[in-house]
């Protein structure tokens, strides 16, 4: 059995609950079964916020606890839509109540420091909502100590890195969908997921101002991407995890003392 890991799983419960009386942080990735075109799997948001959330764990001390695996629902101006095949969702009460179910179990542990590492743009405010009802609940029972923060992994690269991976005009977050950011990142962490040969080189989507729903699939591209990946390359991918896990560390130690 090894200690010398970052992954909460990957540790016995009684080095775990060393480590917690110790004061650690614990980090929640959270991600989403999400289509991602037709050049990486379905699983890339699971797999970028664990490899940053890993990242940031190595150096605050931190632990990080398994990831939610299933996301918010995808919406057509930031992730193609729910009405792809393979993007498998859950309701927005769903997600609340898994996020603040986490922030109580870890509290029951001991833990006082909590951050959620998201890596799918949709989830952020149900994950804010579930967060802000554990701590409610807590504050009832007398546990007023308890933080917890919520960091989105692409609000900590800095505008340097942004000027050099998009040359051309960096086209916002939202249309960042299976585009240069999570293309570069996967090629980085994890090349033997992404085939290169089948991405999809397209102009940045076209969406309107609004949502509609039911979902007009004619809105999402049909490679699901909202931008092209084509320009992803692992070096990319170094600048934007440094960039980005820097950042989210200095927030992490600036808030929790670490
Ligand atoms: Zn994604």
């Amino acid at each position: 059995m090894s200690v010398d890991t970052v992954y909460m799983e990957e540790l016995d419960a009684f080095t775990y609950r060393e480590r917690v009386a110790s004061g650690v942080p614990v980090l929640i990735p959270v991600g989403s079964i999400e289509q991602h075109g037709p050049h990486m799997p379905l699983n890339t948001d699971v797999l970028l916020s664990r490899e940053m959330a890993g990242a940031v764990a190595g150096a605050t001390g931190a632990l990080v606890a398994p990831p939610i695996v299933f996301g918010y629902k995808s919406q057509q101006r930031s992730g193609g839509g729910n009405h792809l095949t393979g993007t498998t969702s859950l309701d927005a009460a769903t997600v609340v109540s898994i996020a603040k179910t986490l922030v109580l179990e870890l509290a029951r542990h001991g833990v006082r420091k909590v951050a959620f590492v998201n890596g799918h743009y949709e989830n952020y405010q149900f994950l804010y909502e579930g967060a802000d009802l554990a701590i409610r609940e807590l504050r009832l029972d007398g546990i007023t100590d308890l933080k917890v923060m919520l960091l989105s992994y692409w609000d900590f690269v800095g505008d340097d890195v942004i000027a050099e991976l998009y040359p051309d005009g960096f086209p916002g977050w939202d249309l960042e969908h299976g585009g240069v950011l999570e293309t570069s990142l996967m090629l980085l962490l994890h090349p033997h997921r992404v085939d290169m040969t089948r991405v999809a080189d397209i102009p940045p989507a076209q969406l309107p101002d609004y949502d509609v729903l039911p979902a007009r699939p004619e809105i999402t591209p049909a490679s699901g991407c909202l931008s092209s990946g084509a320009a992803g390359t692992a070096e990319k991918g170094r600048l934007l995890l440094d960039g980005a896990s820097a950042g989210m560390v200095a927030a992490i130690r600036g808030e929790f003392g670490v």
